[in-house]
């Protein structure tokens, strides 16, 4: 009869165990996860309380995570991160040990660490301690505390060590669960403050700059002789800053979606043309030639036509700036099935294989910022990729290497 009842009492606590099992595989918060797994520990071992320990990967040092008792809060706030010497405590010595260790009475045994009684006020009598394990490491201690009634048995001990191994897993998830969160907050405040130092900044500067603007070239035309060409010099200078800070303003361009574009039909040509009007003085200015070649009229996209001529002027913005030496920039176009993509080639600094994807990213620069020969805030590109997305269109670039220059192709869908 005794037997009987004890096999009913081992299936009840292995089909609990069961239970337990999918309730830890499918919780991810930490504090509600901790407590279930104590309140399941003590439980199945028929105990008063459970507590768990964990190990500080840095410090490698031991200290109380969680305590369960139902009646005394303080008891759990008082413990709560305290720490546990790996010499002297029975946690330590379950963890240096690297195996279970079953005490029926605490009174009689060196390694029970009274402080942690004292501190808490609370009275342990029998300790159940078993390792929890991730692959070979210890990452804590799952200890079951007070046994109801008579010493604590093998099946306790079995039970505890299945549970104390899924309980390992689960705890490791949820941390890093938290810690991913956590990491994803810190980088979205620096964002938010990233952006909000841009705006701020560019509002700040366009007051002070506009006023240089204007007595820089009223200067310009008043001066003689040298007077004249430092104000030159001056002006120059502003209007280079005044495209960084333009650059800056259109970080927001960065976000848009598709219902923020407005679309009109527009000739391809003209697009392209407006494009090359932008950029045409520079490029002459720099001893460059543009050779294009535009589709006919009737090839015509629906698209934002402000945005779009941003971004092909961004592209040949870009083959003037990295082509150093006087040469030929093309810009063409090609249809490919219901797609017209729109190319800019060039025959410059080029770009090494494995930067072709990176360099569309935000602030991305290939050279490092401390010995950069061209000017630019890293933006143009990304500017650009957000508006060929925002019309479901593509971005993308080649390059045979180094020197080798550059082709940039962006792709819109045709109208029929
Ligand atoms: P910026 O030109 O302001 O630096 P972009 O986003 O337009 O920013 O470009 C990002 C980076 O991509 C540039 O700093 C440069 O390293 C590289 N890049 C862009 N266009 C070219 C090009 N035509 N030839 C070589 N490198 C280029």
């Amino acid at each position: 009869m005794a037997e009987q009842v004890d096999i009913k009492s081992r299936l009840e606590k292995l089909s609990r165990l069961v239970e337990v099992s999918l309730v830890l595989n499918s919780t991810l918060e930490l504090e509600p996860l901790l407590r279930y797994i104590m309140d399941a520990a003590a439980e199945i071992t028929t105990s008063r309380n459970a507590s768990i320990l964990l190990m500080d990967a840095k410090t490698q040092e031991l200290y109380f995570m969680a305590f369960d008792t139902d009646d005394a809060l303080e008891v759990q706030l008082q413990l709560r991160r305290f720490p546990v010497p790996l010499h002297g405590s029975v946690a330590g010595a379950v963890v240096l040990e690297n195996r279970p260790i079953v005490i029926n009475d605490v009174s009689s045994d060196p390694r029970h660490y009274r402080k942690a009684d004292d501190t808490s006020g609370y009275q342990t009598n029998s300790i159940l301690g078993i390792p929890m394990r991730i692959k070979d490491r210890v990452i804590g201690v799952l200890e079951a505390v007070n046994k109801i009634e008579g010493n604590w048995t093998p099946d306790d001990e079995n039970f505890l060590e299945i549970l104390a191994s899924q309980a390992a897993v689960a705890i490791e998830n949820a941390s890093l669960v938290s810690r991913l969160r956590s990491a994803y907050q810190e980088l979205r405040q620096l964002d938010k403050m990233k952006n909000d130092f841009i705006s701020i900044a560019s509002h700040e500067l366009r007051t002070p700059l506009s006023v240089i603007l204007g007595y820089a070239s009223f200067l310009k035309e008043e001066a003689q002789g040298e007077a004249s060409e430092h104000a030159e010099a001056v002006l120059n200078s502003a209007i280079k800053m005044r495209q960084i800070i333009e650059d800056m303003t259109n970080l927001r361009h960065l976000k848009i979606g598709e219902g923020e574009l407005e679309q009109e039909v527009v000739s391809t040509s003209v697009l392209m043309k407006l494009a090359m009007s932008d950029v045409l003085s520079t490029a002459e200015a720099n001893g460059h030639h543009i050779d294009f070649n535009f589709p006919p009229d009737d090839v015509r996209i629906s698209v934002d036509k402000l945005r779009v001529v941003m971004a092909l002027t961004n592209l040949l913005n870009n083959a003037v700036k990295f082509s150093p030496h006087p040469s030929t920039i093309k810009f063409y176009y090609e249809e490919h099935g219901q797609d017209i993509w729109l190319v800019v080639e060039d025959q410059g600094i080029g770009i090494a294989r494995e930067q072709l994807e990176r360099i569309f990213e935000e602030f991305y620069q290939v050279e490092d910022h401390m010995t950069r020969r061209y000017g630019g805030m890293g933006l143009g590109l990304s500017i650009a990729k957000a508006v060929a997305l925002a019309h479901k269109g593509r971005i993308w670039a080649t390059s045979r290497g180094t020197d080798q220059g550059s082709t940039f192709y962006i792709s819109f869908p045709m109208l029929e």
